[in-house]
């Protein structure tokens, strides 16, 4: 059994007459490169979003290295040691790549972030951020005129600047072609090798079994199988939900 990480219990949000997350209890494994996978609405994004203080679950808890973070603001379970990207990339299209590392410092505003970043360390920081994820050579250059790709991996040297312990990406291969999706997968298993625990939702499959240590398969709000790639591969559950027989 690994150190405890990220947990929930019976964590439960609802939208109208719609249960998206319905009780889950889960508990990823602490240091490994963990995957959430699932049919189309099974609840994904929305389990994410409670566990990130995005949205308030109804009920249940989430707990993280033994901290109660259930309800808590982002920025609270940032500081906790989670980071997270965006199913649709959020990175500010009209600043330039550096500038976009810049403000994802935390500090009190954005102009206060550019000011302080430009004087400090956070520049060099930002700088083998970017040359670590290969995009360095495009410090300059409007966020909005990079590839899809490449805006992926810019919001996650944006992540990687808080220096969190552990990694949760929306979809991290949508939209985006072969030769970086490969790159990501590298940029996830070198982390991972330095310590990063990931969370990753992600539907290429090719992915998800390539990289991932442990694979916990949603349906209908909650876990129904979890285990290795080669054992969710194999589990009846597994394909009675995404094929509904
Ligand atoms: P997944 O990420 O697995 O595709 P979601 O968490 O996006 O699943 O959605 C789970 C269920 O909750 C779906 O039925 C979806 O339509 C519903 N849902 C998600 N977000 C909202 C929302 N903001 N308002 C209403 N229904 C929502």
């Amino acid at each position: 059994m690994t150190a405890s990480g990220l947990s929930t219990t019976g964590l439960t949000k609802s939208f109208g007459g719609v249960r998206a997350v319905d009780g889950a209890t889960v508990a990823f494994h602490h240091g490994k490169v963990n995957a959430l996978i699932g049919p189309n609405g099974s609840g994904k994004t929305t389990f994410f979003n409670c566990v990130t203080g995005m949205i308030k679950p109804d009920a249940g808890t989430a707990s993280y290295r033994g901290r109660d973070i259930t309800g808590k603001a982002p920025h609270r379970i940032a500081r906790a040691g989670i980071g997270r990207s965006f199913q649709l990339c959020r990175i500010f299209p009209r600043l330039t790549v550096l500038e976009n590392m810049l403000v994802s410092v935390r500090t009190s505003s954005l102009l206060g972030k550019l000011i302080s970043a430009r004087q400090s360390a956070d520049v060099d920081r930002a700088r083998e951020l970017l040359a670590r994820v290969g995009i360095d050579h495009l410090e300059h250059a409007e966020a909005r005129d990079l590839s899809y790709g490449q805006q992926k991996l810019l919001e996650l040297a944006g992540v990687l600047m808080a220096d969190p312990e552990t990694i949760m990406l929306d979809e991290p291969a949508g939209g985006v072609n072969p030769a970086l999706i490969d790159r990501i997968g590298k940029l996830v298993r070198s982390l991972n090798a330095e310590g990063k625990t990931f969370l990753i939702v992600e539907h290429n499959m090719d992915m998800v079994m390539s990289l991932s240590d442990h694979v916990v398969v949603f349906d209908r709000g909650r876990p129904i199988a979890e285990g290795t790639p080669a054992e969710v591969q194999e589990d009846p559950r597994v394909l009675e939900a995404y094929l509904g027989v």
